[in-house]
């Protein structure tokens, strides 16, 4: 018996689990390992300053092994259509995302219970409580908990247990990892409609070149094999493949995809669709929900439900105004009229363009 039960332990678990008071007694459940060959979340690995925000809030200082070489300022953004190219600047920490999920974990203050290498595969509502199965080393574990917190990502099993009704949109991420060709490393943003109404973007990374994309769910790998011709023609670079990585990624359309829960079952990050339709950047929102819930529970309300629906209402707000935002990125007429006029883009020295539109 737990007073909670956690989830997942990506950035927005690990940062429940580790901001919950000690006078709870909580399990974390992750499938990862930290071994090698374990389950590894597919990342772009970009801390954006909102995420970087959130970590100096929690006075954490990040070390130096989890980033990765090199760091870069500028995105080169493409539309293939328009024939338009564009350098924007940015100021992301380019990350190993398995370190930092790891390093993440490591704050975990002791009393929390971890399992690892262990599969929730089930959550059942019972009385007051929260009946959650897990398997691991290939034996059934049944625990009772008074809250269960989602924190599982896209592909959430608490949400599609507890809240079955409140499906949301997603899309299916592909990343595949070359050896780096480039003579310069660079990041890239990709839009061509005939691929996707989302982007592709790819990310240079410690000697590896990475492309990515999130596609509609059906026909994604045909899609990603055309984008990464299309991009080859174009003077993209590839080395050799070494992996390929896909999973499930939000889509958040509006207001209504968010979940945060109800009754004594949370949902937090990604779970909740709490991520940027526009950018894909989930990482400041997985960290700064859990702040909020663990909050909440903390606080000890009477309603927490209520109180962590409350507490995310700025976040809400936050993401439904991306929304604004996105047409300005995937309206081909309205992306080609930014682009044309060089809104808040940068000049790059002739050098550093080693690739053509
Ligand atoms: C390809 C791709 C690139 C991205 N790039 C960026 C980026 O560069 N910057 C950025 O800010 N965001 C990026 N995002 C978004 C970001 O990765 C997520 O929004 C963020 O990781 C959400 O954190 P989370 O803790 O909510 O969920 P997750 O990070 O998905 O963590 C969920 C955890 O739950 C565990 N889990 C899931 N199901 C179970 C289960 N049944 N039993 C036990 N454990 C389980 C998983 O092992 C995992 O550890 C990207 C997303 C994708 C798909």
């Amino acid at each position: 018996m737990y007073d909670v039960a956690i989830i997942g332990l990506g950035p927005a678990g690990a940062t429940a689990a580790r901001l919950l008071d000690a006078r709870f007694k909580v399990i974390a459940i992750d499938r990862k390992s930290g071994a090698e060959g374990s389950s590894r979340k597919p990342c772009g690995g970009l801390l954006a300053p909102d995420a970087q925000k959130a970590l100096s809030k929690f006075n954490l200082t990040l070390p130096k092994d989890v980033l990765v070489d090199p760091q870069i300022f500028a995105v080169k953004t493409v539309d293939t259509g328009g024939n338009l190219l564009r350098y924007y600047p940015r100021f992301y920490m380019n990350l190993d995302r398995h370190k930092f999920d790891m390093w993440l974990i490591s704050l975990i203050p002791p009393h929390v219970e971890i399992a690892r290498d262990a599969i929730c595969t089930d959550i059942q509502k019972t009385g007051d409580f929260y009946k959650i199965t897990y398997i691991r080393d290939c034996t059934k574990y049944e625990i009772e908990a008074r809250f269960v917190v989602g924190a599982d990502g896209a592909n959430s099993a608490v949400r599609k247990r507890l809240f079955p009704k409140r499906e949301m949109p997603r899309y299916l991420a592909i990343q595949s990892w070359f050896k780096e060709k480039h003579q310069t490393p660079f990041y890239s943003c990709v839009f061509d409609a005939e691929i996707t109404d989302s982007y592709c973007w790819s990310i240079s990374k410690d000697g590896f070149f990475i492309l990515g994309g999130a596609f509609p769910k059906r026909d994604g790998k045909r899609r990603f094999a055309l984008l990464k011709e299309k991009l080859h023609r174009s003077g993209f670079t590839f080395g050799e493949a070494v992996k390929t990585e896909a999973c499930l990624v939000a889509m958040p359309r509006g207001i209504r995809d968010f979940c945060p829960g109800r009754g004594g079952a949370f949902l937090i990050g990604e779970a909740a669709g709490f991520i940027s339709p526009s950018s894909l950047e989930g990482i400041s929102y997985a960290m700064n929900s859990a702040h909020m819930l663990a909050a909440t529970l903390n606080s000890e309300s009477k309603n927490p439900a209520r109180r962590y629906r409350v507490k995310t209402i700025p976040l809400r707000i936050k993401l439904t105004l991306k929304h604004l935002k996105a047409p300005f990125m995937y309206n081909r007429v309205l992306r080609g009229i930014v682009m044309r006029l060089g809104i808040k883009s940068i000049k790059i020295a002739e050098q550093a363009q080693n690739v053509g539109v």
